[in-house]
């Protein structure tokens, strides 16, 4: 199988570190505000991705994580201090309401599907790490990661240092925090301050009281939940920068063992009315609105009609053409061999491609390779 390296930035031939065993880490949700189609077309893209590793023989262990905590204050605590109520009730509603999205979206549910509150122990342990090998620091209780003192930061997105400044910025990076010594240090651990409030997440640490940073929990997630090196890192392309190259750097400083990820696969953006779907912009197309009105088959149509690389635009006339495409295959489905269906998705995942050859041969051999659900009659 054929498939684009976001690292090496070259359609490489897929191979696994354990033969016919893959591990697979995806970048889950900061659960407030789910399920938007941005989340749906990441999602059901891996899920395409799984599904067809699957079909071709390989064990999948495949994890994902859920933030329901982090170093930053705009995020969950924002929504939480509005509404007045803590942030674990408000993570633990947005987290089912993604779930209950994903079901009926008819997805794999990841092996490990862990949360950042649950695996403090494991993220503590590699800040520890990092502090022994003298890449990171600590400053007031809190610890920073020292970029200048591990070579690579930058490989996977290519940035330039004012590039990245500029992008940390927009992030929220925190890089106006006099404890740093570089603009671009990256928080490990966020001590608790003493006039924070107890409705801010606070862990015991030997770093002192206070919550972990992004970045750490998705190495420290994967890391333990998949080993120190993975086949597959996941997640949407506005991760590369900062919180893949973060992960990269802190996997491969604690552990040493390099590359973290042989492979990484980035997804496409959605926008609707020419933006970025997203919180900040208020245009979310959320994935339960669509459901009253369309199938989830014609909702899983839509998103693979798209490649998973490709950046795109929603359009309801394209949902309501998925809804009339598939209702034309209404008891025409027929089984068929899979060696053409294969033969495209080992290019690249060109689910688009793999949707035409259904619709062409009626064949419900691709139609269940795709995760279709059944009641088409
Ligand atoms: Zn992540």
């Amino acid at each position: 199988m054929y498939i684009y390296n976001s690292l090496t930035r070259k359609m490489g031939v897929f191979s696994t570190i354990i033969p016919k065993k893959v591990t697979i880490y995806v970048c889950g949700i900061t659960p407030y505000d789910t399920t938007h189609l941005g989340h749906a077309f990441t999602y059901i893209s891996f899920d395409a991705l799984i599904r067809f590793l699957k079909l071709r023989g390989y064990e999948v262990i495949y994890s994902q994580n859920i933030t329901d905590i982090n170093d930053r204050d705009g995020d969950i605590l924002e929504r939480a201090r509005i509404q007045n109520i803590s942030w674990s009730d408000l993570a633990t509603f947005w987290t089912e309401k993604f779930l209950r999205d994903m079901q009926d979206l008819n997805w794999t549910a990841p092996t490990h599907y862990l949360k950042a509150s649950e695996s403090i122990e494991i993220m503590v342990s590699l800040i520890q790490r990092l502090l022994e090998r003298g890449i990171a620091y600590s400053h007031n209780n809190s610890v920073y990661l020292d970029i200048t003192k591990k070579k690579g930061y930058g490989k996977l997105s290519r940035l330039t240092e004012a590039q990245m400044l500029k992008m940390a910025k927009n992030f929220e990076e925190d890089v106006n925090n006099p404890n740093k010594r570089n603009p671009l240090d990256i928080t490990l651990w966020r001590a608790t301050e003493p006039h924070q409030q107890i409705h801010i997440p606070s862990f015991e640490s030997p770093f002192g009281k206070g919550r972990p940073g992004w970045h750490i929990e998705c190495s420290a997630m994967s890391i333990g939940s998949l080993g120190k090196q993975i086949d597959i890192h996941g997640g949407g392309k506005d991760l590369v920068f900062p919180h893949h190259e973060a992960e990269i750097i802190q996997s491969e400083g604690s552990t040493e063992k390099i590359p973290f990820a042989k492979y990484w696969i980035h997804t496409g953006q959605v926008f609707y009315e020419g933006e970025k779907v997203s919180k900040s912009k208020g245009n979310l197309v959320m994935v339960s609105r669509l459901l009253e009105k369309y199938s989830a088959n014609a909702v899983r149509f839509l998103l693979l009609s798209h490649h998973y690389r490709e950046n795109w635009e929603y359009r309801e006339e394209e949902l309501a053409m998925a809804e009339k495409r598939l209702r034309g295959l209404v008891g025409k489905l027929r089984a068929t061999g899979k060696t053409k269906f294969v033969d495209i998705m080992n290019q690249d995942l060109d689910t688009p491609k793999a949707l035409e050859l259904m619709l062409h041969t009626k064949s419900k051999t691709i139609y269940d390779a795709l995760g279709f659900l059944d009641p088409l009659e």
